[in-house]
């Protein structure tokens, strides 16, 4: 059985905090930045002097609950829970999490739960989410181990890709030495461990790969990655940029999403009797994800520009299938050398999608395959687009707004509020962008994320 994600009560956050905060003081940390990451996927931050962390930690920090409808461009729309501009709610930061930024020297970071003022957790609160549907796929004996691949692009000052030197280049890698090295050494003092770093495809494209964790470290460990690759790259007088399209007939910036399923410290995507080893948990697990993918896209590709990286030969994914190795397929499996590399990637999932939401949706949905013993479908090799039978996923964010609509499965997981909080959410962008040319779209969430 895999730990409970449960909450500490506020005496003992308040007296773990005046531990953290001498810490922090002797480390030479000034500042304490609280963020959490909004409906629309774009992170949002309170800062603090140390001296108030345990104050921050017992009471919280205030923060309006109109957040949870908050659209990309700063507006903001309402939803049957959240209206008008009344009302008060506290981030209580994690100190599990909290961590100086190795990028950001004086300041220190924590990930928050959102709470209600009298205490209890606020039923919108994203990253409690995750941690409840962690914890349901340990009330069946099963663990995730689950990692986000982080692609971005680097602009310079006038917004143009700071180079377009070969992708995968080993030019790209020389011009971008001392920032590459900054990073690496950035993500290192901030423990995490880093697996991969390379050039991506598009020009000013790089990728980042950290080792996998539990859900919902996975989902802090994202929110940490992004937000350290945009520090290092202001201090090099670079932008760093993670849309999903960056022009409307190139590739895009993706947010692939890695799982494999353990029960008893064993990876079920090997050694079994379905497809590939997979044992039937992991098989009617995987069967979910792929049933439930065009509703999870308001999750894992939630902004109108979203629809402008899911198209053919990007390797986004945007077929709704799976198939061994196969880069245009949703759910690419992967068997990996050894046991414990077995995995699946979901690919159509981007880097608009609030972390939070994006791991508590897809354990919703491989947990729903579960109960229901469903099957996965045939297997899809090749490129779909030839075989011209292979669903596409939603086309556009409207589509997927009326998906995640239906979905009582995503309904009954998120509750009432926030499933309504994220609809109007998706519906009000929809109609933003609704008419709009690609290239405004582009130029309206370039620069958000
Ligand atoms: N950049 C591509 C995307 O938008 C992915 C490329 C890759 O397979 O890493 O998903
Ligand atoms: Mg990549």
């Amino acid at each position: 059985m895999g730990a409970m994600n449960s909450a500490p009560s506020r005496a003992e956050r308040a007296a773990r905090a005046r531990l953290v905060a001498s810490r922090l003081t002797a480390q030479g940390v000034d500042g304490v930045a609280v963020s959490w990451v909004d409906n629309s996927g774009i992170g949002r931050v309170k800062t603090f002097p140390v001296g108030q962390l345990e104050h921050a930690a017992e009471w919280g920090v205030g923060a309006a609950p109109c957040f949870d409808v908050f659209l990309l461009d700063d507006s903001v729309t309402s939803s049957p829970f959240t209206r008008g501009p009344d009302g008060d709610l506290r981030l209580v930061p994690d100190l599990d999490r909290l961590v100086p930024l190795a990028a950001q020297p004086g300041w220190a970071w924590a990930p928050a739960d959102r709470y209600a003022q009298d205490g209890t957790p606020h039923p919108g609160c994203q990253r409690r989410f995750a941690a409840r549907m962690a914890d349901a796929a340990a009330r069946r004996g099963l663990t995730l181990s689950t990692g986000i691949e982080v692609e971005w692009v680097v602009t310079d000052a006038t917004g143009a890709p700071a180079t377009t030197a070969p992708a995968y280049g080993m030019h790209r890698f020389a011009d971008f030495s001392d920032y590459l090295r900054d990073l690496l050494r950035a993500l290192g003092e901030q423990q995490l461990t880093v697996l991969q770093l390379h050039p991506e495809y598009a020009p000013g494209q790089f990728e980042v790969s950290v080792a996998p964790d539990g859900p919902l470290g996975t989902a802090d460990t994202t929110v940490l990655v992004r937000h350290t690759i945009r520090a290092v790259s202001v201090r090099h007088g670079l932008r760093a940029g993670f849309a999903p399209a960056l022009t409307p007939e190139g590739v895009g910036n993706g947010g692939h999403l890695h799982l494999s399923l353990w029960r008893d410290g064993r990876n079920l995507g090997t050694g079994g009797p379905g497809p590939y080893g997979l044992h039937p948990a992991a098989e009617h697990f995987l069967a979910g994800v792929l049933d439930h993918l065009p509703a999870l896209l308001a999750l894992g590709a939630p902004s109108a520009a979203s629809y402008l990286r899911l198209r053919p030969s990007r390797w986004s994914g945007p077929y709704r299938c799976w198939g061994l190795e196969n880069r245009e397929a949703a759910l690419r499996l992967i068997t990996g050398s050894t046991a414990g590399q077995a995995n699946a990637e979901v690919k159509c999932f981007d880097a608009t999608a609030n972390p939070y939401l994006l791991v508590g949706g897809v354990i919703a949905a491989g947990l729903d395959g579960l109960d229901a013993g469903k099957p996965l479908p045939g297997e899809v090799s090749g490129d779909p687009a030839e075989l011209g039978t292979v669903e596409r996923l939603p086309a556009d964010l409207g589509e997927t707004a009326d998906a995640f609509e239906a979905s009582v499965v995503l309904r009954e997981a998120l509750g009432a509020q926030l499933h309504a909080a994220v609809l109007a959410v998706r519906q009000a962008e929809a109609e933003l962008f609704a008419d709009r040319a690609p290239e405004e779209v582009i130029a309206a969430t370039v620069g958000r994320y």
